[in-house]
């Protein structure tokens, strides 16, 4: 009942960042072992999506950071030419067809790809049917520049949509099928979303555990707002994926998309479902 029909993960770009920030606490002689930095420090993770289809439509999770990019700045985090529409294109649909956007939070690798240059000037949506599915309190730190990171929260890309919308107060399930999961450390307002199709439930865990070294306790984001509350929430959503058989769907991940979570050595790790691709 009420589940999504099908759900299927997209790669919507690959970028560098600075491994140090990408792993807080944990020191370059152990992440270095886990991903191999490159002459500036920079480690490679991907951008990924999810797009399933339910009773309410294609919805896709997350929107990627979109082609509104300088050179310079496609350079700085050697950020690949491809986005979500691009990914939705090799699987047949087109941006039109998208009935709802659901984001985790409105950092630029996620959100920036809500919007596009127009030709006529100014700025479009890329998906002009879809409405916007956000917690409240992450829309308004966004519109607020609330982060320690000057330049992630653009209005650029937040005010063209801002009449497409919605916003949600904790946990609910706003569309057949798909459950926004609250979980705050990376920044106040961030969500989790569960997607209950015909298989496993998907939990798509967006910037609470990026990657699959990021099961680790200790692997918490240079960029959280909340380290501690990070960490806690980290270890709450992979202890409920493991008691409950929930798929975790990874959004850096360089290699991996989808894992599943095991319990070594009294800890909870990621093991990947997936053969590596590019
Ligand atoms: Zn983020």
């Amino acid at each position: 009942m009420n589940a999504a029909t099908s759900i299927t993960p997209l790669r919507t770009g690959s970028l560098r960042l600075d491994g140090g920030g990408m792993f807080g606490l944990i020191p370059k002689s152990m992440w270095a072992r886990w991903t191999p930095a490159d002459a500036d420090n920079r480690i490679a993770l991907a951008t990924r999506s999810l797009l399933v289809e339910s009773r309410d439509g294609l919805v896709l999770v997350e929107a990627g950071y979109g082609d509104k990019w300088t050179d310079k700045e496609r350079a700085m985090y050697a950020l690949e030419r491809r986005t979500a529409v691009d990914a939705l294109a090799e699987h047949g649909v087109r941006a039109e067809e998208i009935a709802h956007v659901v984001l985790t939070h409105l950092h630029f690798d996620h959100a920036a790809g809500l919007t596009r240059e127009a030709a006529a000037g100014g700025l479009a949506p890329v998906f002009p049917n879809a409405r916007i599915h956000v917690q409240r309190q992450e829309w308004l730190d966004a519109l607020a520049n609330k982060s320690t990171m000057t330049r992630t929260y653009l209005r650029t890309h937040l005010e063209p949509v801002a009449s497409r919308v919605e916003l949600h107060d904790g946990e609910c399930e706003p569309l057949a099928g798909i459950v926004l999961v609250p979980s705050p450390g990376h920044t106040w307002g961030h969500q989790s979303v569960l997607v209950r199709g015909p298989r496993e439930p998907v939990l798509f865990t967006g910037d609470a555990c990026p990657t699959l070294h990021h099961a680790h306790p200790a692997a918490s984001l240079g960029y959280d707002m909340m380290a501690y509350e990070s960490m806690v929430t980290k270890l709450r959503i992979l202890g409920r994926a493991l008691e409950e058989g929930w798929v975790i769907a990874l959004d850096h991940d360089a290699e991996h998309a989808l894992a599943r979570t095991m319990r070594h050595d009294g800890a909870i790790r990621l093991e990947p479902l997936d053969a590596p691709r590019a």
